[in-house]
């Protein structure tokens, strides 16, 4: 399968199917590469082992020239020494303006690489090979960056890949929490944009679980197009992007609050549209059915919707949304649901009717 997106300044493909990792030399040539620029792969400690050999064997069969480096797997990588580590790394190999950078793993090193990318002598290209689920949502965009000891996703860039490819087979080593997590975010994208995707998710939800590979594919193809569809609106997001957050404001917060970790980004997105999504019926007199079927699907994919009240309590939370870029003054913004795939950016929620939703969402394990 493939998706192109298309922004004022740039256009590339997005190609979703099974093992087509040993394609990577053909799309490469499809894009108008030459063999003489070099490549140069950065994955992580638990990718690496896995895929890079044969990413790197493809490559040099085709007669690149291929370099890589490996970062310690997790959050934590995602930081201004490693981006240092990293252009050291580039430097030594001898990777000029020509050159391209291959992101190999999940959402921390697309972000990573990527930003790695965007600041190399000014921005070179890159290309992701998105390895987890929920880096079907981190790898199309173009947001790329790393984290302050201040906070997440401070330093960084706009930096669009030259071309993505996913190859579903990566997602049979992924662990399972890891799996659910990306499906927070494939909903996401369902319940924002798409009804008749919903549905489809409702319906298919025990082989996508079980990583059928036209499902899965079909999945992320769907979730991707939702994506493309709202980003090549607003790239810069200066208005619709901001949809993408559904969840995330709760999310966000509960990530924080708990300690990285506690939560994968997925279950705390899940808790976070399960409070945005109650928080429509009291703000926007949403129907409480849409609750209940927003609900219903998170379940199907084993996400929680409930937080659990010893990790954190509701003030930190409420002081944590605040600090958010998104909360201005004492306003909240929240994105809310008027109906089943339908959603959107809310101004001026007041603090009480917060509190009355972080009542309804505590008590999960
Ligand atoms: P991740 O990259 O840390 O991957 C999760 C874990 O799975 C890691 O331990 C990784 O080593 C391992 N892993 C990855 N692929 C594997 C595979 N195929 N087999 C076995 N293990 C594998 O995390 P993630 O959930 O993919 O991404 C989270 C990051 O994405 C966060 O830093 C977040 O800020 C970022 N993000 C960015 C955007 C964006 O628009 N740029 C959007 C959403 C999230
Ligand atoms: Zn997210």
């Amino acid at each position: 399968k493939k998706l192109t997106v298309s922004l004022d300044h740039c256009q590339y493909p997005i190609y979703i199917g099974k093992g087509i990792l040993a394609k990577l030399p053909e799309v490469l040539q499809e894009a108008g590469m030459t063999f003489r620029r070099k490549l140069f792969i950065i994955s992580d400690s638990h990718v690496a082992p896995l895929y890079s050999k044969q990413v790197q064997t493809v490559l040099e069969k085709a007669g690149y020239e291929v370099g890589m480096a490996i970062v310690p797997a997790g959050e934590s990588s995602k930081n201004l020494q490693q981006l240092e580590h990293l252009i050291g790394e580039c430097l030594r190999f001898g990777l000029d303006r020509q050159s391209v950078i291959i992101a190999l793993g999940g959402g921390v090193i697309g972000d990573l690489a990527g930003f790695v990318a965007a600041t190399y002598m000014r921005g070179i290209p890159f290309i992701q090979i998105p390895t987890t689920l929920l880096a079907h949502d981190s790898s199309v965009g173009g947001k790329v960056g790393v984290n302050h000891a201040l906070g997440k996703n401070v330093i960084g860039a706009f930096h669009q890949p030259m071309l993505v490819l996913y190859d579903v087979e990566t997602l049979n080593t992924l662990p399972k929490r890891e799996l659910i997590s990306g499906f927070a975010e494939v909903v996401k994208h369902a319940l924002i944009w798409d009804p008749s995707f919903i549905k489809w998710l409702e319906q298919n939800s025990e082989e996508l679980m079980a990583l059928h590979a036209e499902k899965i594919s079909e999945a992320i193809y769907r979730g991707c197009q939702v994506k493309v569809a709202v980003v090549s609106q607003d790239e810069k997001e200066v208005g619709l992007r901001a949809i993408l957050n559904y969840g995330h404001t709760i999310g966000h917060a509960l990530e924080a609050v708990a300690g990285y970790g506690v939560y994968t980004h997925g279950e705390a997105v899940a808790i976070g549209m399960a409070g945005a999504v109650r928080l429509s019926t009291k703000v926007l007199g949403t129907d409480k059915q849409v609750v209940v079927k927003t609900e219903k699907l998170l379940h199907a994919f084993e996400l929680p919707t409930q937080y659990n009240p010893s990790h954190v309590t509701d003030e930190l939370l409420l002081q944590a949304m605040k600090r958010d870029k998104k909360v201005r003054n004492d306003e909240y913004s929240f994105v809310l649901t008027s109906d089943l795939g339908s959603v959107e950016l809310v101004r001026g929620i007041h603090e009480e009717q917060i509190r009355t939703i972080l009542q309804e969402i505590r008590g999960g394990k």
